[in-house]
């Protein structure tokens, strides 16, 4: 049996009972995100029988009109087809939104959507050409559904206990195997679709955003391929901010002397450049700028981001390498005359330099990208990643804990080890977070005495 599969046999009966439970939207910004890094797949029925594989994904439009240009399908293993994917919430919205009139969505030759009406809705462009049709579903979608579960302990706290320790360790080394393979399986898939470097790229980047801003942190990558960022050389941090939406205020004044030579210097880079990329600008409300360490401010780290496509031959060589001293040394060496001491733009220069990507992140990094995509290669270093430390504890990780172990002093032991809370946020969003009847009808502490 392939390291966790034994949890995975044990989640695919448990979870099929409860999925129904949730149902699921997620915004559209969220659904072209995805639909990006290959999530719903690559082969398809179209909707009226015919097979259709996505060749190339292309990139995001800069242009007015659909959503990604320079891709290329194939139907029914026919020639390449080039031209461009319009990805809708709604197969309705095409005639909604006007396209069927707009010249600009000639050059379609695929409209993906989720949902459809009663009728048919047929896809035409302003020449009465049929554009191909293909339904995507969410239950492709594999991540939890968002409740967050009451801090409290749960049900399994009893069953947990009476299990003798060994067994408790095995469930969570195979939850945190199951979820390394699935984290490695997803960067592949991403690596097949835009290559290894951008693979890494939009991954780091992800993991940047932290929980809370990991969606703008992936859709900048995707809209600023790292090819792209590297080949404009110094002009990289502008456009960064620039697409962040981070360069919208024009009157400096308000800012301090330091500040106001850093934001002009990128400003000028921006500003050049503006008309070309302001299509691709993140939307305001997909940032959360407050309620997080500041530290953490999503501008420090959209720096860091720069400075690490500033260093990409020595990134691609921790990839390669994925030696935790090394890639934490490294995070700790990058630098930012600006941001070394400065929290956000509006706070006044501290004296101590700060890092840019310190340990934490460093360790987020490890855990969320250079041993899963390592682990897939080289199942055999399970054996070191099982000794990385954690970094410090998050909510969801001390809930999840709180929840299956109560005040049990093995929880609190089992957090000190990234593997076993890979292992219990594996089970937090697996039978946690699918669960609405308050650990009642949740089949996991049944499960746990026959493991
Ligand atoms: S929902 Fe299930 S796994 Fe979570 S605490 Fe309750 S019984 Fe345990």
């Amino acid at each position: 049996m392939l390291p966790g599969s034994r949890y995975e046999l044990l989640r695919s009966r448990l979870i099929a009972r409860e999925a129904s439970d949730f149902a699921r939207t997620l915004p559209e910004h969220e659904l072209q995100s995805l639909w990006f890094s290959g999530a719903f797949g690559r082969d398809f029925p179209t909707t009226d029988g015919r097979r259709v594989h996505i060749i190339q994904f292309g990139i995001w439009n800069h242009e007015a009109g659909p959503d990604f240009a320079e891709a290329a399908i194939s139907i029914d293993g026919g020639p390449a087809q080039r031209g461009h994917i319009e990805l809708d919430p709604d197969a309705r919205d095409w005639e909604r939104h006007g396209h069927a009139t707009n010249p600009e969505y000639d050059g379609v030759v695929l409209h993906a959507f989720f949902e459809r009406g009663e009728a048919d809705a047929f896809t035409r462009t302003s020449k009465h050409r049929s554009i191909p049709q293909i339904r995507l579903s969410l239950a492709a979608i594999d991540d939890p559904p968002t409740p967050q579960p009451e801090a409290k302990p749960g049900r399994c706290v009893g069953p947990l206990r009476n299990l003798p320790e060994e067994k408790v360790r095995d469930v969570l080394r195979d939850a945190a195997l199951f979820r390394m393979r699935r984290k490695g399986a997803a960067l592949l898939r991403v690596e097949e679709i835009h290559g290894p470097d951008e693979m890494l790229f939009q991954a780091l980047a992800g993991t940047l955003g932290y929980k809370s801003n990991k969606l703008p942190f992936t859709l900048l990558a995707q809209r600023l391929p790292l090819k792209l960022l590297r080949a404009a050389k110094d002009d990289a941090p502008a456009l960064l901010f620039g697409v962040a939406g981070f360069l919208d205020q024009r009157d400096l004044a308000p800012f301090d002397s330091p500040t106001r030579i850093y934001l002009r210097s990128l400003w000028e880079k921006w500003w050049p450049r503006r008309a070309e990329f302001e299509r691709l600008t993140v939307p305001r409300p997909l940032w959360k700028m407050s309620g997080q360490r500041p530290m953490n401010h999503p501008q420090r780290r959209l720096a860091a981001l720069a400075q690490l496509i500033a260093q990409w031959p020595r990134v691609r060589a921790l990839r390669a390498a994925c030696l935790p001293k090394t890639i934490t040394e490294f995070c700790a060496e990058l630098t930012d005359p600006y941001w070394d001491h400065h929290y956000t733009v509006t706070s006044k220069p501290a004296a101590k330099r700060m890092a840019l990507i310190g340990e934490t992140r460093a360790t987020e990094m490890l855990v969320n990208v250079f041993f899963p995509i390592t682990l897939t290669a080289h199942p055999e270093r399970w054996a070191e990643f099982s000794q990385l430390p954690a970094s410090l504890t998050n909510a969801r990780v001390e809930v999840a804990a709180l929840r299956l172990f109560g005040d049990s002093p093995l929880g609190q032991e089992l957090l000190k080890k990234a593997a076993f809370q890979q292992g219990l946020l594996q089970v937090y969003e697996d039978f946690c977070q699918r669960d609405a009847s308050d650990c009642q009808r949740c089949l996991f502490p049944e499960q746990l005495a026959g493991w």
